[in-house]
């Protein structure tokens, strides 16, 4: 909060000192009435949680989701439960995500890392592991989410959007991993570019 409030003026901030999962459970109401709800948690379990929670009113607002590659690879940002003629718009976090192989790992389409490695780091060898990345990655996707935000506040954006920013992979294969097919696939690095995400059968936004 002090680090928030340093940083930007006029703005509030109310912090929680609960989980996220208590927050949505007790304060459904409170979250329903945002315009639009950021989740930066980089977990991917709740933020999943999240989008089904989001998907299952269509009053309840548009979300914007955003983590980070491993290794300074990229970002994502992705916006979703975005409204439209006529209603929502199909096209959520959920649908990135397909379990390959039966009783596997779940995995993210818009991945750059390939899926099924641990990249998280212990350093101090006490067991909390933590995934590599630098301040300014993070400020990258930070932009990127920003400008999205301010798209869906202002109304401008009509559809689900994923969009992604990758740099170059020199000390991700250093250290011996390797990227995604997507991640190799053509654009230009610099750019953001958008990804079509939706699916047909997705359990969350497909039409029942
Ligand atoms: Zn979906």
């Amino acid at each position: 909060m002090a680090e928030i409030l340093s940083h930007t003026p006029y703005i509030d901030v109310e912090p929680v000192f609960e989980s996220f999962e208590w927050y949505m459970k007790e304060h459904s109401e409170r979250l329903c009435s945002y315009d639009l709800v950021i989740a930066a948690l980089g977990i991917p379990a709740l933020d999943l949680h999240l989008n089904e929670w989001v998907w299952m009113d269509t009053k309840r607002p548009p979300v914007l989701f955003a983590w980070l590659e491993p290794y300074g690879l990229g970002g994502h940002t992705l916006l979703t439960h975005v409204a439209g003629q006529p209603g929502r718009q199909r096209g959520c976090l959920e649908c990135l995500y397909s379990r390959p192989i039966e009783g596997g790992p779940l995995e993210n389409r818009a991945a750059f890392a390939a899926p099924g490695v641990n990249y998280g780091r212990d350093v101090l060898g006490c067991g909390a592991s933590y995934l590599p990345f630098a301040n300014l990655d993070a400020q990258r996707t930070a932009e990127l989410a920003a400008r999205l935000a301010l798209r869906a506040l202002r109304e401008e954006a009509d559809e689900a959007t994923l969009l992604s920013w990758k740099s170059e992979s020199a000390s991700f294969k250093k250290a011996g991993y390797s990227v995604t097919p997507r991640f190799l696939a053509g654009q230009d690095a610099r750019e953001s570019h958008h990804f079509d995400f939706g699916r047909l059968d997705c359990p969350s936004c497909a039409p029942t």
